[in-house]
């Protein structure tokens, strides 16, 4: 079968083994390019397939040795539909760790369930003994915890509504959203899924059962943007969430610290383009002008680059964990410098959906979009008859 891009609105329902195999070589060859540093020995990632999970698995794995064990949710081929890219990218992955004799090894599944604990605590019995980090990277639309009961996240404001710009995926247009508040109950639904409770159900399980190294790290991830998103980001359902993140890592240094040395950690994290990110309202429109004047700076960085800045001198690096007055670490203070915020406020002013191409780089965005799904990439035959069942990827490693 001949693997072409089907996108509707922020989905795309296809992926291309050999693209996505591509994409991971070249995350691979950006962290090999760079310095090694000294890393942790082993690892979990929770949502490890795509995005900013899979970022920091090659930048560990590639940068520092580590031997990971990696958590997703995918979708495998059948006869007839392509796999989900996460689950090419992880295929991609092993592969290119195996060939340098590096350990990786991930499972597929829900990593809410009691199961995928189970498993993973397997995992590390057999193969790893102990973890020295934790890096909790999920993004999810819901959970069923573990009484059964399912939880689905919403992106709404809270307390207000919000009336903002947006870039319509469908049709590249500029259009206004409005969305009322969200209610007490979808706010407590929404911390159930993108909250601190599962993260901190993984520690203490993995605690328990005397598999978390001594002195070892955990971080999750989180974002916060500029003032124009903080009503659907930082003030809205997400950032309620991410709120009980904060809480949530303060909550288990205190827990565990005295106990085994652990320490708890949330990095903000840049935007990027990735499965999550284009979910959000206003979010796409912000990434595409945020790039335009990142790249022309000369600051823009990829979620590669972001995860391989954040392991080797953030976490890792000579003077420890870098943290702000908070307590969180920072790999969004390019973003966040004050004269690229202006350039943005500028342009978001001013962009209509005439200006758009001369305003934003949404070439950009789309190129990113399309990546995340390996289409696009320079060097792949996207002609070649693709067996769904058999391929996961024959571009060169
Ligand atoms: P993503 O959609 O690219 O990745 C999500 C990952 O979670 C995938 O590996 C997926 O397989 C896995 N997953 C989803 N549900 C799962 C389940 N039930 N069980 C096991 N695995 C599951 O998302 P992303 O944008 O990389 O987001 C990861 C984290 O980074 C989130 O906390 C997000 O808030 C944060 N973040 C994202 C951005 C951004 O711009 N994208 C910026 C800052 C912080």
């Amino acid at each position: 079968m001949i693997i072409e891009p089907k996108i509707r609105g922020f989905i795309c329902t296809t992926a291309h083994p050999d693209g996505c195999r591509e994409h991971v070589r070249q995350m691979v060859k950006t962290v090999e390019e760079r310095e090694s540093f000294d890393g942790p020995k082993r690892a979990l990632i929770i949502g490890a397939s795509t995005g900013y999970g899979l970022a920091s698995r090659v930048a560990l794995a590639f940068g520092a040795g580590t031997r990971t064990l990696g958590v997703m949710f995918e979708k495998e081929p059948t006869e007839k539909r392509t796999a989900s890219a996460g689950y090419y990218n992880t295929k991609a992955f092993e592969s290119m760790a195996e060939e340098r004799g590096l350990y990786a090894k991930s499972l597929n599944g829900d990593a809410y369930s009691r199961d995928m604990k189970e498993a993973v605590l397997t995992a590390i019995r057999e193969d790893l003994g102990q973890i020295d980090l934790l890096v909790y990277s999920l993004a999810a639309p819901r959970r069923v915890d573990e009484t059964g009961e399912t939880w689905s996240s919403v992106i709404k404001p809270y307390g207000q509504s919000y009336s903002s710009k947006t870039l319509n995926l469908s049709t590249n247009e500029i259009e206004e959203v409005s969305l009322d508040s969200a209610t007490d109950e979808e706010i407590k639904a929404t911390i159930k899924v993108m909250g601190g409770e599962d993260w901190q159900a993984w520690v203490r399980f993995l605690d328990e059962a005397g598999v978390l190294a001594d002195q070892a790290k955990t971080l999750a991830y989180s974002y916060i943007g500029p003032e124009l998103t903080f009503p659907i980001y930082k003030d809205g359902s997400i950032g309620q969430a991410k709120q009980d993140l904060y809480r949530t890592a303060d909550a288990l240094t205190a827990e565990f610290k005295p106990k085994n040395g652990l320490e708890a950690y949330v990095a903000i994290n840049k935007a990027v383009v990735t499965q999550s990110s284009a979910a959000i309202p206003s979010v796409p429109l912000y990434i595409s002008i945020l790039y335009k004047i990142m790249k022309e700076a000369g600051t823009q960085e990829g979620y590669i680059e972001q995860m391989e800045r954040l392991f080797s001198a953030k976490v890792y690096g000579p003077e420890g964990v870098l943290t702000d007055e908070q307590g969180l670490i920072r790999v969004d203070d390019r973003e966040m410098e004050a004269a690229t915020q202006a350039a943005v406020n500028e342009i978001w002013a001013k962009v209509t959906t005439e200006n758009i191409t001369e305003y934003t780089d949404l070439n950009g965005y789309w190129s990113d979009f399309h990546e995340l799904f390996g289409f696009g990439l320079e060097g792949v035959d996207y002609q070649r008859d693709v067996d769904l069942e058999i391929d996961q990827g024959q571009a060169d490693v």
